[in-house]
């Protein structure tokens, strides 16, 4: 633990030296290197402190606009702006533009030619307080909200460096999620924007034994009345998702049997509509992924094998798919670090393979996709891996790159603030070493600066 708080404070001191070069929010910045400084107690935070002094004295010269110049802007629809011009004050962009004429007299001015810009991309389904180290066994994995929240710090940072500014966080314990959205929003922890979920529900088999707490506040429910019961208890904590398991499979179990009935889905789904939340459903497997589509979920996470009819139905609907294929790869990969056998990797090899032939039809068929990796442990750094997968289910780049911008920014709810570089939207920017209209490896290998809300917070120029 202590390595990873070294290693924190020196992000956060890059950070800082990038923002001293490009100035946005300073003070941000500082406030929080501050917040993490104070709970570190050692000696390097000096250092942190002396930097800190330095940056504030450069941000009292800021006057708040800067320009962004680009080789080119590329939007959603793959279309591409040359010498593109963004201008940003504090943390949203208020123009964009074409050439060094559309530059506002003293605004502060940082050159990223020949670099292309994308928007500040979105993974809708992570799973960022599963932390691990790769080197150390599970059970060295911290266990208290606070040590969580401080680990996960980590999988934030990582998750910045691949260009994802954004993520819907699908299910954590002790609402350390809350905690982490809490941190980041105020500033006091470098990440993504989340959008989180609590306890994800989960289906109790058999009643609680005697004694036992009842299981609503930890998402382990029975029937239809702790599940409204559960969903209130995700709401008061601040969820801003409600998420469901609607079917077995998780890690390297790939069995799909649905767990709640379609009746317990669309219980669900209502309530937590009525609490003007929306609602993601968990299934590996066709039953639940029709039932979750069919209960009004907006979106349907892993659901392989859909049948050419539930894909029509989801069409109809509007609703979201959010295959998550890569995350499979991730696991088989790693099998012999996590103790997987070799028939598990197997099983984990051909349900990728099946996942990515139902995302085939899917897309042919015009389903809406969101990219969502459901990263876990050490795959925060290969969020958008999954664009790749799209790709060989047959979208252009440009259409992979919108699951992770415009697709998933409307099942956010954000469709005026996040997943453009236009007037009006959060200056959410990537720079990218290459086109990305042409190749999507350009937008997951090729990152090399990433602004969040107006802040420098990766800068992998040198
Ligand atoms: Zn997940």
């Amino acid at each position: 633990m202590r390595t990873e708080f070294v290693r924190s404070v020196s992000c956060v001191t890059r950070v800082i030296r990038a923002t001293v070069l490009h100035a946005f929010s300073i003070s941000a910045v500082a406030r929080a290197t501050m917040a993490m400084a104070t709970v570190m107690m050692s000696a390097i935070v000096l250092t942190a402190f002396t930097t800190v002094a330095h940056a504030q004295a450069v941000a009292a010269r800021d006057d708040g606009v800067t320009a962004l110049r680009f080789g080119a802007v590329v939007d959603a629809r793959g279309r591409s702006t040359r010498d593109a011009v963004v201008i940003i004050r504090a943390d949203t962009i208020v123009r964009v533009g074409t050439g060094a004429g559309v530059i506002p007299a003293g605004a502060r001015v940082v050159d990223l030619r020949p670099l292309t810009a994308i928007p500040g991309m979105i993974d809708v389904h992570t799973h960022m307080t599963y932390w691990r180290d790769k080197n150390l066994p599970a059970s060295a994995a911290p266990r208290s909200k606070d040590s969580v929240v401080m680990a996960a710090a980590e999988n934030a940072r990582h998750t910045l460096e691949t260009g994802v500014t954004t993520v819907r966080d699908l299910g954590a314990s002790n609402y350390a999620d809350i905690a982490m959205r809490d941190s980041i929003n105020k500033g006091a922890m470098i990440g993504p924007r989340m959008f989180v979920a609590g306890y994800g529900l989960s289906k109790l088999t058999a009643p609680p034994r005697a004694g036992t707490p009842p299981g609503a506040p930890r998402g382990r429910v029975l029937d239809t009345i702790e599940i409204k019961e559960a969903i209130k208890a995700q709401v008061d904590a601040g969820a801003d998702w409600i998420k469901m398991y609607g079917s077995t499979g998780s890690f390297q179990n790939v069995t799909g049997v649905q767990t709640f009935t379609d009746v317990e889905m669309r219980v669900a789904t209502e309530t937590a509509h009525r609490f003007g939340k929306p609602m993601a459903i968990h299934s590996y497997g066709d039953s639940g992924g029709r039932a979750a589509m069919r209960a009004g979920a907006e979106s349907v996470e892993h659901p392989a094998g859909l049948d050419d009819a539930t894909i029509a139905e989801f069409v109809k609907r509007g609703t979201v798919y959010v295959p998550t294929i890569d995350h499979n790869r991730f696991y088989a990969e790693n099998a012999a670090i996590l103790g997987y056998n070799a028939k598990q990797v197997a099983e984990l090899d051909s349900f990728r393979l099946y996942n990515l032939e139902t995302a085939r039809r899917a897309h042919k068929a015009g389903v809406k996709f969101a990219m969502g990796s459901d990263a876990v442990y050490w795959m925060f750094g290969e969020n958008t891996r999954e664009l790749a997968w799209f790709v060989k289910a047959g979208m252009t780049p440009t259409q992979a790159l919108a699951t992770a911008t415009t697709n998933a920014a409307a099942l956010l709810r954000q469709p005026t603030k996040l997943g453009q570089i236009a007037p009006g939207f959060y200056a959410d920017i990537v720079a990218v070493d290459g086109d990305p209209s042409r190749d999507i490896e350009v937008v997951i290998n090729k990152v090399r600066w990433v602004m969040k809300g107006g802040r420098v917070v990766v800068d992998k120029r040198q």
